[in-house]
């Protein structure tokens, strides 16, 4: 069975599932502050292809692995083999990734077992900015293995042409903002795209303010002051505006921008969002930004009611008005301070 348009409340279809394998991390980034608690009844792989299986019939054509850490998940493989058959339906399986475990062996394997396309997070070229950003000390070696991870990914045939490798990147203000330059240069050399992502107020723990967010516009601006750019038409139900490069460098893709922002804050895109987060113990959340979730475990658990199943989520997605970022605009536009915003889980748990 298959709805490919199944709208919500404010007329977007389901796109993008966005799977969380589990809230741990093995960096602690400021930003994001995993709290290194697993929640209690993890899903199995059986019980996430349901999942997934249930989604793809609601419309679904895309999911992204994530957490916490996925490559922490040492059933990461066996899940997405156990996703394929769900092809051609399923038209892409991504991985969001920091990229510490990302050895050329782990990278083969994930490629054999099926899976599309490989973002990798990395917020600077130098050490002392990435050991800021991750919240470990030795920010020269995770540079190290995230200029590795990239190396391992191309040669298992992530290709970065195909829109098979992508480099994520968290700006904040007067922390990590002179990377802007740096990272543009180190996406050009070696011909990937580069997402720049604003500092968003995900979760309670990281303290977010908005005078430590560096808006989209001047990250571009930065840029376009020393490799002219020019904006990219922004496709259906993205999330990220795309730029090019007037003298073409980048990533060679026919359809990949060398950069693209993901301007949450100060451009908020939610008439566009087309995307479902599950958590690691199962909980759907139809927001970034939401305060709770709901349990999909009562068809999962003891064994998954695939047909009751399609019917919670689908009644959940068809229930979703969920605007937070537009609604954060307008009340940051009226409220004296951001105090007045309410509350939302963590990042790490929802897997961005
Ligand atoms: N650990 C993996 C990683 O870092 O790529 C996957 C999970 S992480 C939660 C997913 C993405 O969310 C990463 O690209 C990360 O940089 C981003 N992220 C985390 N906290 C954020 C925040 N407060 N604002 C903006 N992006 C954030
Ligand atoms: Fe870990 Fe990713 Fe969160 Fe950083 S952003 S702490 S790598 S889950």
């Amino acid at each position: 069975m298959q709805q490919p348009h199944l709208p919500d409340r404010l007329g977007r279809p389901l796109g993008v599932v966005r799977l969380s394998l589990t809230a741990r991390c093995n960096l602690n980034c400021p930003y994001c502050r995993p709290d290194g608690q697993e929640p209690p009844g993890l899903l199995g792989v059986e019980e996430r292809r349901v999942l997934v299986a249930a989604s793809v019939d609601l419309g679904a054509h895309t999911v992204r692995l994530t957490g916490g850490e996925p490559l922490l998940d040492a059933d990461l493989e066996t899940l997405i083999t156990a996703l394929q058959p769900l092809r051609p339906r399923l038209r892409r399986i991504a991985l969001t990734s920091n990229g510490l475990l990302l050895s050329a062996e782990r990278a083969k394997a994930l490629r054999q077992a099926g899976l599309d396309s490989v973002s990798l997070s990395l917020d600077g070229t130098e050490a002392i900015s990435v050991a800021r950003m991750s919240g470990r000390r030795d920010g020269g070696w995770v540079l190290e293995q995230v200029l590795d991870a990239i190396d391992h990914a191309r040669a298992a045939g992530f290709d970065p042409a195909q829109g098979g490798l992508k480099l994520n990147a968290v700006i904040q203000r007067d922390v990590n903002e002179d990377q802007v330059l740096p990272l543009a240069s180190l996406a050009r050399q070696r011909g990937l795209e580069l997402r720049l992502i604003e500092y968003m107020d995900v979760g309670n723990r990281n303290g977010w303010r908005p005078d430590q967010v560096l808006d989209s516009a001047t990250m571009v601006s930065r840029i376009h002051s020393q490799w002219p750019v020019e904006p990219l038409n922004r496709e259906a139900h993205a999330t990220h505006r795309r730029w090019r490069y007037r003298d073409g460098g980048g990533t060679g893709a026919a359809d990949g921008p060398p950069i693209s922002t993901i301007a949450s804050i100060s451009e908020p895109f939610c008439g566009d969002c087309n995307r479902l987060r599950i958590t690691a113990d199962g909980f759907a959340y139809p927001c970034l930004f939401a305060t709770s979730g709901t349990d999909l475990r009562p068809w999962l658990l003891p064994r998954p009611q695939p047909a009751a199943l399609r019917l919670a989520l689908a009644n959940l997605w068809q229930a979703r008005s969920d605007r937070y970022s537009e609604e954060r605009a307008e009340l940051r536009a009226t409220a004296s301070s951001h105090t007045s915003l309410p509350t939302h889980a963590e990042m790490a748990y929802l897997g961005g």
